[in-house]
């Protein structure tokens, strides 16, 4: 089997050099070929000497994803649709703003958590992805804006999937993405977001490489939230927040919860009272997600009223409250609506 580089760290491309009988430095070399020059081809990594690159031809692999499809939004916001390896898809949301792009991945194709809200719950698991394949999904869709790039690039981690539960894998990508000798990314522009898998948020405050944290709240009672979410049977809304009460914030650091506004459902200004008291006294700020319509769904997206009572009720309260409108509708690359819908208007 050859081996696939794309997922191994510096020091895991170093230890192959060594056992390949090269200096270890070829591994810095083999690294930053790969991450900081974007390179594909072994024949191109002309940092490094002609035989080591035929041996890599030989023995080793760089697999990416390729790009099955681009939707693109009338707001600038770009849906991509990648094809895996091994035929799977999965979706990444690229949204360029003045200054700065940021790029939404996916962590797993589909999701288990079955949240009743969201689109990618209807997809089911359909596996775990890899971390190169994570990575991977940044490298491909850079290099696809590659004359363009703004300067900043952001990454959350709120694409398909529950990223908690394929926690090994991505916090290597993590690692990867932040490595200032190689992708760069600073870990205060990568944000992790999780619907509450409590010995996740548990494993992730002990990391001193770590992103930031954002978690589905979505509701304010057991009740409501099972109902919603039904992960909330196995962590209940007071073992959520005592995680998150004792999560080791950095100096820099909010906590981010994330609260899908549903009209009729959880936008009563009873809601946001009850909100502010679950969290108050936690360094945090709340973003309001008004639902993206999800076909099948009983659900509908809050008023302009709701959303602003309810906003002002969390500020009056002394809560840091911001409704997020999110980008791509259009295209069904909004919070919620990744379920692979495959739209006449691609592949471009
Ligand atoms: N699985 C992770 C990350 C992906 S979901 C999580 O659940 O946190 C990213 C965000 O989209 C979550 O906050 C989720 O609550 C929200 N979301 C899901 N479906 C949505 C929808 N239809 N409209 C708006 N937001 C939605
Ligand atoms: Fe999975 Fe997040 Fe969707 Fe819930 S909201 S089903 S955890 S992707």
């Amino acid at each position: 089997m050859p081996t696939e580089l794309l997922q191994l760290t510096l020091d895991e491309l170093r230890q192959l050099a060594a056992q390949w009988g090269e200096p270890a430095y070829r591994g810095n070399q083999l690294y930053h070929a790969l991450y900081v020059e974007h390179r594909r081809q072994f024949e191109q990594m002309t940092n490094l000497p002609l035989s080591i690159r035929q041996r890599l031809a030989g023995e080793a692999t760089i697999t990416l994803p390729e790009i099955a499809a681009r939707y693109v939004s009338a707001d600038g916001a770009i849906r991509y649709l990648l094809r895996l390896a091994d035929g799977k898809t999965i979706e990444t949301v690229w949204m360029p703003e003045s200054n700065r792009q940021t790029l939404c991945l996916s962590t797993q194709a589909g999701c288990a958590v079955d949240c009743h809200f969201c689109a990618t719950a209807q997809l089911g698991l359909l596996r775990n992805l890899t971390a190169g394949e994570i990575v991977g999904q940044v490298l491909v869709v850079l290099d696809d804006h590659r004359d363009t790039l703004r300067p900043r690039t952001n990454v959350v981690l709120m694409g398909q999937g529950e990223p908690l539960l394929n926690y090994d894998v991505t916090l290597r990508a993590v690692r990867l993405l932040a490595d200032p000798a190689g992708m760069n990314i600073p870990l205060r522009r990568i944000t992790l977001s999780t619907s509450g898998i409590v010995p996740g948020i548990r494993r992730l405050a002990g990391e001193v490489v770590r992103p930031k944290l954002a978690v589905s709240l979505n509701a304010t009672t057991d009740e409501q939230r099972s109902a919603l979410m039904p992960i909330n049977r196995k962590y209940p809304i007071a073992e959520l927040l005592a995680a998150c009460r004792d999560y080791p914030l950095r100096p820099w650091e909010r906590l981010t919860f994330e609260y899908v506004m549903l009209g009729g459902t959880n936008d009563s200004p009873e809601d946001a009272r009850r909100l502010a008291g679950l969290i108050g006294g936690l360094r945090a700020k709340i973003n309001l997600i008004p639902w993206n319509a999800v076909p099948d769904q009983p659900y509908r997206a809050p008023t302009e009223d709701a959303l602003d009572t309810f906003q002002r009720l969390l500020r009056e309260a002394g809560c840091l409250a911001f409704i997020r409108r999110s980008r791509g509708q259009d295209v069904f690359a909004a919070c919620g609506q990744l379920a692979l819908l495959e739209l006449p208007a691609g592949p471009d």
